[in-house]
């Protein structure tokens, strides 16, 4: 069956462009069932949605052709697809191998993690362990984490990595305590033959009792036989609710970092180095004007140039800035709010006519002391970001300091004329334009 979707492709290849085939068909991957059901497997989610809108028909047509009846279209995300059971022997790694080091553009927002998972991958079981990575979504745990796995595979090729999301590990949980017969394989394959531990998204294990108790021992089997632990999360270890005291200890026993969201700079060069990747030539003004709209989230920006280059193709631009303003359109309006702490400490700093270094630095000095408490107290509100990380990101303060230099704030400002609060509304709306 396998060979019937190599000659729908060859037949697609000659009826669009080779630029669309390329983006579009190439990456596509394709079973085709006994009855008329066909899987479409692919790569990334921003593609799932526009190339079912947009080439869904045709290719249901172009199979058509070939089946003599009607396909039933099915379409998956790749990595849903690597759904499995506990084997026994066979090893899966799990890693994806786009997402490398040097796919991965360095920035100030991700300088650390980034170092710490050279760090570990030079040297698993050694440096820091567990390595525990937070940040919001689209910020690239999950690619540092390949990354990571990749690096380590390529170096030592006996090494056993296996890469899971928790969500599976959590199936392997009940599936093992559904059917005691695969507790064998469950012990291989997360203690005894693993030498390197990836777990995404760890924060689902949160409220997960059984599961909690099988990563417990997990980690201390592997821990014990310094065995790399790598573990990503969407929060601080603290932060995940209903997670057993003793694992989030255990998490921060190595080195937790965090990502932020990325400066301008770093957007317009992961922009370019996604853009050369695809064989697009992004100008600078190009670049520049949709890094400074799209801010928040790494995912947005590969959503963007997805989007760009589907304009381009389908009405066959060429790349300007006006062809950019009409294929992104409400891409430039939306999504364009989104503070960082950073922002706000340079807006404060300037604010009060302090700089940011003071912001950040010890003095208790009230002229400078106050920026710092409403810096802290902005962030908290506008940002999402923990007290832990406002900890770190005002000079590397307790998250108690931070905690209550808000509480302080918010005293304040339901004092009634109090010239704080008068300060934060004149702030919120500056920070807002
Ligand atoms: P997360 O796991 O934090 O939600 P991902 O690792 O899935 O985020 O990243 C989302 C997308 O953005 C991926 O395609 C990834 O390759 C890309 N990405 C994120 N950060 C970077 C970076 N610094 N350099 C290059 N690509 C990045
Ligand atoms: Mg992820």
């Amino acid at each position: 069956m396998s060979d019937m979707w190599s000659t729908v492709l060859d037949d697609i290849r000659n009826q669009v462009r080779p630029e669309a085939f390329n983006t579009w068909f190439r990456p596509l991957n394709c079973k085709i069932e006994e009855n008329d059901n066909v899987i479409v497997t692919v790569p990334e989610d921003f593609y799932l949605s526009w190339f079912q809108d947009n080439y869904g028909g045709f290719l249901s047509d172009v199979i058509r052709e070939h089946l003599g009846s009607m396909p039933n279209l099915e379409f998956k995300l790749l990595q849903e697809s690597s759904g499995r059971g506990v084997p026994a022997d066979s090893f899966e790694s799990g890693l994806e191998r786009k997402y490398t080091f040097d796919s991965f553009v360095a920035g100030d927002s991700n300088r650390f993690a980034h170092a710490a998972a050279m760090g570990v991958a030079n040297n698993p079981g050694d440096s820091y362990n567990p390595l525990f990575i937070y940040a919001k979504v689209g910020l690239g745990k999950t690619h540092l984490m390949h990354a990571i796995g990749c690096e380590i595979q390529k170096r030592k090729p006996e090494a056993r990595v296996r890469y899971v999301t928790c969500e599976t590990f959590v199936n392997d949980v009940v599936q093992m305590l559904t059917d005691g017969r695969n507790a064998d394989g469950f012990r291989t394959m997360y203690r005894d033959s693993c030498d390197v531990l990836l777990v995404d998204d760890i924060q689902f294990l949160g409220g997960k009792e059984k599961s909690q108790i099988e990563f417990f021992n997990v980690f201390n089997a592997l821990y014990g036989m310094r065995k790399q632990i790598v573990l990503a999360c969407d929060r601080y270890p603290r932060d995940i609710p209903q997670l057993e005291q003793r694992l989030q200890s255990r998490f921060q026993w190595g080195l937790v970092v965090d990502i932020d969201q990325p400066d301008l700079e770093t957007r317009i060069a992961i922009l370019q180095t996604k853009a050369r990747a695809q064989q697009l030539d992004i100008p600078q003004d190009v670049a520049m004007l949709i890094a400074t709209h799209i801010k928040s989230n790494v995912r947005e920006l590969e959503g963007a140039l997805t989007r760009l280059r589907a304009y381009l193709e389908l009405t066959k631009s060429e790349l300007t800035m006006e062809s950019v303003r009409l294929a992104l359109g409400n891409l430039l309006v939306e999504g364009n709010n989104r503070l960082t702490v950073e922002r706000i400490i340079q807006t404060v700093a300037n604010y009060y006519s302090v700089s940011v270094k003071e912001m950040k630095g010890t003095a208790r000095k009230r002229s400078i002391a106050t920026p710092r408490h409403v810096a802290m107290y902005l962030a908290k509100t506008l940002t999402e970001a923990s007290y832990p990380t406002l900890g770190e990101r005002f000079g590397g303060r307790d998250h108690t300091t931070v905690l209550s230099a808000v509480q302080k704030i918010e005293r304040l400002c339901r004092a009634d004329q109090n010239e704080i609060a008068v300060d934060i509304e004149r702030l919120s709306e500056i920070l807002d334009e």
